[in-house]
């Protein structure tokens, strides 16, 4: 195989440890949004798409017999990144958290956008289905959270403000 096929497979590994990623922030979220049930309804959705998303990604890397010891070590170096923003999380950790899903969100939809075009680059017909998929899931989940940024932090503010006059 090219050193440019070796490039693909590492992005597909970058990607499975993205979503791994995901959960674990989505997971953190989800928790501490009990006042929030629209938003936590739309987290969970994601929720139970970045599951598909990450199965659907170790499903194309076992085609390529790749290395698993190469892709542990890939989603052990990231998992840890998307605790800080799940844990250690002030009371404004509705907007924080909106903030970094969007963010989130923001740097998959690049990062399926990437392997798009390396799949089709390989004439890997059956990924490039895949990642269409998950791209589209991506960029609704972006919509959603923007189209929801006013009425969270006012909703938010709100809150704190009827907390402090009471
Ligand atoms: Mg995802
Ligand atoms: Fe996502």
């Amino acid at each position: 195989m090219p050193e440019a096929h070796d490039d693909y497979l590492a992005w597909m590994r970058d990607a499975h440890a993205m979503e791994q990623q995901a959960l674990t922030m989505m997971n953190g979220l989800e928790a501490r949004l009990e006042d929030y049930p629209e938003l936590r309804d739309r987290i969970r959705t994601h929720i139970g798409e970045t599951e598909q998303q990450a199965r659907a990604l170790a499903g194309l890397l076992e085609r390529h017999d790749t290395e698993s010891s190469m892709f542990k070590d890939a989603m052990a170096k990231l998992s840890g990144l998307g605790q800080g923003l799940a844990s250690g999380l002030s009371d404004d950790s509705v907007v924080k958290g909106a903030l970094g899903s969007y963010m989130f969100e923001h740097m998959e939809i690049a990062s399926y956008r990437i392997l798009i075009a390396a799949a089709k680059q390989f004439e890997d017909h059956e990924a490039v289905a895949v990642f269409q998929r998950s791209l589209a899931e991506e960029q609704a989940m972006a919509d959603w959270l923007a189209a929801h940024l006013d009425s969270t932090t006012r909703e938010y503010l709100r809150r704190e403000m009827a907390a402090a006059s009471g």
